[in-house]
């Protein structure tokens, strides 16, 4: 990501909003047009669930319920990607962090190495246009992009458009498991807005405007955000 003075500057931004809200879509394109590791912690378990890893197994009945997997795995998770040499240029953080204990140690974990968050975008969406998208969802099990039956479909029934694997709906997409991450979401993540209103750095984006219009909106946004970073210094 560069700065208006063309100087690359390492942006961080977390993703928040419900379920269905667009997180996946938007850091999916924010990955694309900024080069950013869109880092998706809901990504990184199926992922494990699929491999039948220990962490997999550990997750995958608080997955399937609907319910948020323990901070202590999710943390250790989120540590181990972190690290890794892509992030190291900045990074989009999509699903995390979703409780106030979450967002606590990632401030920690990022001021022990000087760092911190630029910037946290909410994409607020009504309740009711959440069901109808999430009711039509498909993703790719391979390369993590997402669909929508109705207004965002693959070209070819099925398929993924990027890298041609058969797309699937998600197993904790059902009426019941979406009403109860729906109401997870309220109760423990939501919180979170408050928490990043008062450190100064929540923007909040209607989400229900269209995916080229909100990345429109998120790009004014990571261009503050990175004229910020330069303003600081190179890290
Ligand atoms: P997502 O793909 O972000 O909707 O996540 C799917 C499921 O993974 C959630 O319903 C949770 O069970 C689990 N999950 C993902 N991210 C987290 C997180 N940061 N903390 C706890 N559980 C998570």
């Amino acid at each position: 990501m560069c700065d208006r003075r063309g100087e690359k500057s390492v942006v961080r931004i977390a993703l928040l909003g419900a379920p269905g809200a667009g997180k996946g879509t938007q850091a999916n394109a924010m990955q694309e047009r900024w080069g950013l590791a869109h880092v998706a912690s809901g990504d990184l378990l199926r992922d494990n669930v699929k491999n039948d890893t220990e962490l997999g197994r550990k997750a995958k009945p608080y997955m399937e319920a609907g319910e948020l997997v323990p901070d202590d795995l999710i943390l250790d998770m989120m540590e181990e990607r972190l690290a890794r040499p892509d992030a190291q240029a900045g990074f989009v953080l999509d699903g995390f962090p979703r409780t106030l204990a979450q967002a606590e140690a990632l401030d920690a974990r990022l001021e022990a190495k000087g760092q911190q968050l630029d910037a946290v975008i909410n994409l607020v969406v009504s309740e009711e246009e959440i069901l109808r998208r999430l009711s039509g969802r498909l993703i790719c099990p391979q390369c993590h992009a997402v669909y929508q039956a109705e207004t965002m479909p693959p070209k070819q029934p099925g398929i993924c458009d990027r890298c041609g694997a058969k797309l699937v709906q998600r197993s904790d997409e059902s009426p019941e498991v979406v009403r109860k991450r729906l109401q997870v979401y309220e109760e423990q993540t939501a919180p979170l807005v408050d928490y990043y209103r008062k450190k100064g750095i929540l923007h909040e984006v209607d989400g229900a405007i269209g995916v080229e219009r909100v990345l429109e909106k998120i790009a004014a946004i990571l261009e503050e955000a990175a004229k910020q970073v330069g303003g600081r210094g190179s890290e």
